[in-house]
C-alpha cells in the first residue's frame, strides 16, 4: 500500500530532480515530492514503456519525464540537457538511478561487467552532477542526495562486488562533494538502504536468499520503497536538515552498517 506522507509543504514550488524514479524507491520518493508540491522533473528509467506509475496531470504541480540510459554517455549527455530545458535550478537533485545487472563471481569477472556497472552506478553520478552544477549553484540551498548500499560498507553478498565498489565509490563521493560545495551552500548526503523489496531483489536474489536475510535483520523484516521515503524528504529540506552535509543514512531495519 501507498503511504501518503506529509512535508506540511517544505517542497512547495521546489525543483525536485530524481534519477530512476519508474518504479521502486525513486518512485517512492518522488511521488512523495510531488505530493507535497514540488515541481518534478524525473528520469523514469531506460524507456517510458517500463515506469510503473503515472504522475496526475490535473495537480497545480508538475512533473516533467524523461527516459535515457544513464549507463551511456549519449544518456546522461540527453538527461542532463533535458533537466536544462525544463529547470530554472535545482534545489533537490536525487541520484536513484542503479542497478547491479547480475551476480559475477570474481574468478569470472570480465572488463565488460566492470565498466557496465561501473558506468552506470557511479559514473553517471559523477558526470550528472558535475553538469547540473551551474542549475545548483542558483538555487538558495541546494541538497544533493545519492543512493549508496549497505553493500558500499560489507561489500555485499557473493557475485556482487562491482556493485558494491561501485556504491562505495559513491559513499566516498558523497563526502567529497559535501566538502568541496559546501561553500556554494549545497549540501551532500546519501542513503544507504539495506534490503529492500523492489524490482531489484526479485531480479538478483532468492526467495531464500530474502527470507535469511529478512530473519537476520533486528526488526526482522526487509524494507519497503516506502520505508527510503522519509530519510530521502528529511535529507533534502533545508529547514529539517540544514546543518547536516556529508552524512549516510542507514535505511536497513538496524543493520550496523551504513
Ligand atoms: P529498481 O526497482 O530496480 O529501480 C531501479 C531504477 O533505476 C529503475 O527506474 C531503472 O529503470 C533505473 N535504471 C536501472 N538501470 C538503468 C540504466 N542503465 N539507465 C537508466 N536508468 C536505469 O531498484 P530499487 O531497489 O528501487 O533501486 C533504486 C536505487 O537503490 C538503486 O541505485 C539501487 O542500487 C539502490 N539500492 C537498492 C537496494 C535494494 O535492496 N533494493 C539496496 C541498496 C541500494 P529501468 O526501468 O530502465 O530499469
Amino acid at each position: 500500500m501507498t503511504k501518503q506522507y506529509f512535508a506540511k509543504g517544505l517542497f512547495s514550488n521546489k525543483q525536485v530532480v530524481i534519477t530512476g524514479a519508474g518504479r521502486g524507491i525513486g518512485a517512492a520518493v518522488a511521488r512523495a515530492m510531488h505530493n507535497d508540491g514540488a515541481v518534478v522533473t524525473a528520469h523514469l528509467g531506460r524507456e517510458q514503456s517500463s515506469h510503473q506509475w503515472t504522475f496526475p496531470a490535473d495537480s497545480d504541480t508538475h512533473v516533467n519525464t524523461v527516459c535515457a540510459d544513464l549507463a551511456t554517455l549519449e544518456g546522461v549527455e540527453q538527461t542532463a540537457d533535458y533537466i536544462n530545458s525544463q529547470c530554472p535550478h535545482v534545489d533537490v537533485l536525487i541520484h536513484n538511478a542503479g542497478t547491479m545487472l547480475g551476480r559475477v563471481p570474481l574468478d569470472s569477472m570480465t572488463a565488460e561487467h566492470y565498466a557496465d556497472v561501473t558506468n552506470l552506478n557511479s559514473r553517471s553520478v559523477v558526470l550528472l552532477t558535475t553538469k547540473l552544477l551551474p542549475l545548483l549553484k542558483l538555487s538558495n540551498a541546494a541538497s544533493i542526495i545519492n543512493v549508496s548500499s549497505i553493500s558500499a560498507a560489507t561489500g555485499g553478498s557473493a557475485g556482487s562486488s562491482m556493485y558494491s565498489a561501485a556504491k562505495g565509490f559513491i559513499s566516498t563521493y558523497t563526502r567529497s562533494l559535501a566538502t568541496e560545495l559546501a561553500p556554494h551552500g549545497i549540501r551532500a548526503n546519501a542513503i544507504s538502504p539495506g534490503t529492500i523489496d523492489t524490482d531489484f531483489h526479485q531480479r538478483y536474489s532468492s526467495a531464500e536468499k530474502l527470507a535469511a536475510t529478512a530473519a537476520s535483520t533486528p526488526l526482522k523484516r526487509l524494507g519497503t520503497a516506502e520505508d527510503c521515503v522519509p530519510a530521502c524528504l528529511f535529507l533534502a529540506s533545508a529547514e529539517l536538515s540544514g546543518f547536516i552535509t556529508g552524512q549516510i543514512i542507514g535505511v536497513n531495519g538496524g543493520t550496523s552498517y551504513v
